[in-house]
């Protein structure tokens, strides 16, 4: 049993840190919204007044926030001046390489061991304790930060040092928003072209086009029952923060010269959607775009 410090306690970090207690660790739980520290009270937490007390007297601090701006803050303002001598440090937020890179790195020169942490996996991932962790840290940190997430996790694979995981997390989300919106086109011609949606995937799914975004997530109501395109595209990963995740690739490819052309095209059409007013809907409901058939999501 450790004594872990949870800071952001908003849709993903409520359910890390119920589960953190559910495995037998005492969690100090802040946030600056009071109906997230009812729910982290209400799920075991011991809910704390300000941040710095969160983050005094623990084995590890965890913080789960929106943007680099508030890691930044959070961990320069209250977790680095407060935390006790050889606390264990991560950030879970998914934000720009520079910031994590940043963050630890202003950690590590306090003394103390730091790792970014994003994680793959949305809302009903992180309640169920099923969250994909990929981790930025030393190697004779890694260890210590695995025990850690392990109670959250399906899965937890060390990428690198410091903001490899942040890398990491970006670089599979430009898979992610590339290959649903090349299966979002190929449908669209499917259908104008008159072959049935249903057996193009039958097709696909068993052909070189194979790929999650149809199998698994298939945007098309129908073949795939467990995905979001049967429940009206509601419940799945927002394309508002598949857009973030684009906006975070196509700065990290500006600052180190990568060329990620199919990258910042995916980042155009998810602004698109997003500006049409379709941010918070399932990521794939962009189908319903590129038919020209925005009224089926209203
Ligand atoms: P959220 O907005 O629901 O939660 C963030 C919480 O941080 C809020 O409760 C907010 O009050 C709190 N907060 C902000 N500033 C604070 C401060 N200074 N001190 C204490 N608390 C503060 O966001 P979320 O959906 O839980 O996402 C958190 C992170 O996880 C984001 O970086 C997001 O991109 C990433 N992520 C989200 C999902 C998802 O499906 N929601 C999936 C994967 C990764």
């Amino acid at each position: 049993m450790h004594a872990v410090g949870f800071i952001g306690l908003g849709n993903m970090g409520g359910g890390m840190a119920a589960n953190l207690v559910k495995a037998g660790h005492a969690v100090t739980a802040f946030d600056i919204s009071a109906p997230a520290l009812e729910r982290a009270s209400a799920a075991g937490c011991q809910v704390a007044t300000t941040a710095a007390q969160a983050v005094r007297e623990v084995d590890a601090v965890i913080t789960m926030l929106q943007a680099g701006t508030h890691v930044r803050q959070v961990w320069e303002a209250e977790v680095v001046p407060n935390a006790a001598p050889d606390t264990l440090l991560i950030d879970c937020s998914t934000i720009d390489v520079d910031s994590a890179r940043h963050v630890t790195a202003l950690a590590r020169d306090h003394g103390f061991a730091a790792a970014d942490a994003p994680v793959s996996g949305g809302i009903m991932a992180a309640d169920a304790g099923t969250l994909a962790f990929m981790v930025g840290c030393e190697d004779e940190d890694y260890p210590a930060v695995d025990k850690i997430l392990q109670p959250m996790a399906r899965v937890v694979i060390h990428a690198g040092g410091a903001g490899a995981g942040q890398a990491a997390k970006i670089c599979n989300n430009m898979v992610l928003g590339v290959s649903m919106l090349g299966v979002c086109e190929a449908f669209a011609l499917a259908e104008k072209l008159g072959l049935a949606p249903e057996r193009f995937f039958d097709i696909a799914s068993k052909s070189s086009g194979q790929c999650w975004s149809l199998t698994t997530y298939c945007p098309w109501p129908g073949p795939v029952p467990t995905a979001p395109s049967n429940r009206g595209y509601e419940g799945g990963f927002l394309a508002a923060l598949m857009l973030k995740d684009l906006k975070l690739a196509q700065e990290a490819a500006a600052k180190s010269g990568a060329t990620t052309p199919m990258g910042a095209q995916a980042e155009a059409l998810y602004a698109l959607f997003d500006r049409l007013g379709y941010g918070g809907k399932d990521f794939s409901a962009v189908l319903q775009m590129l038919r020209g058939e925005l009224n089926a999501l209203n």
